[in-house]
């Protein structure tokens, strides 16, 4: 297995969270919810999922006292004490998420908000760095542990309108190039790079 010293680590952490993590709209979101202009059913991973954690030589379930082999790694519960006492998870942020970070953290059993107008993931701690949060150190040491060179230096996911905006921009400054105007000059790199990354190139 390969190895990585802690801040490297942190540091790949840190690209991720950049590259994946849009911005924070907890209020924006509590507001459609609160409207209900978004709808809480649409809210996937609201309760926490049974994580079948295996304990070869068994272990007691604190609730029912039962001794089992398979438990819920948090609350060291067998399943039926598990599904019968399980409480919503406490959504503290909404943050907007890449499709492909949605996926991952619907996956890992975090709650997602997805509708006809976007993907967010409802961050269930707050007051510590996202690059600190346990699900997105799992999933950056999951990948490292996988593929690093692919996982870590996967291209940028932009959003699609996003995308053809900056094809729009770049297929309308080309025909100026060398363009005088500094900014639009500057403009016109970015995009394409943007471009570029996007499509994996
Ligand atoms: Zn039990």
């Amino acid at each position: 297995m390969k190895t990585i010293s802690e801040s490297d680590f942190q540091t790949k952490c840190s690209e991720f969270v950049k590259r994946e993590v849009l911005c924070c709209q907890s209020s924006l979101v509590e507001e459609l919810l609160s409207k209900e202009i978004f709808s809480y059913d649409d809210i996937q991973n609201i309760y926490p999922t049974f994580d079948e954690e295996e304990i070869e030589a068994g272990v007691e379930c604190p609730s029912c006292t039962q001794v089992v082999s398979k438990t819920d790694s948090v609350t060291g519960q067998c399943e039926d004490c598990f599904e019968d006492e399980k409480e919503p998870q406490e959504v503290f942020e909404w943050w907007a998420v890449s499709g492909w970070l949605s996926e991952k953290l619907m996956e890992a059993g975090e709650p997602i908000l997805e509708n006809e107008h976007g993907v967010w993931w409802g961050r269930t701690t707050t007051g510590q760095a996202i690059m600190i949060d346990g699900v997105i150190r799992g999933l950056v040491k999951r990948f490292w542990e996988a593929s690093p060179e692919e996982a870590l230096e996967k291209p940028i996911t932009a959003a699609p309108d996003l995308l053809e905006a900056l094809e729009g921009l770049v297929k309308e400054l080309e025909p100026q190039w060398p363009i005088e105007n500094a900014y639009l000059a500057d403009a016109f790199c970015c995009a394409k790079e943007v471009i570029k990354k996007a499509k994996g190139e």
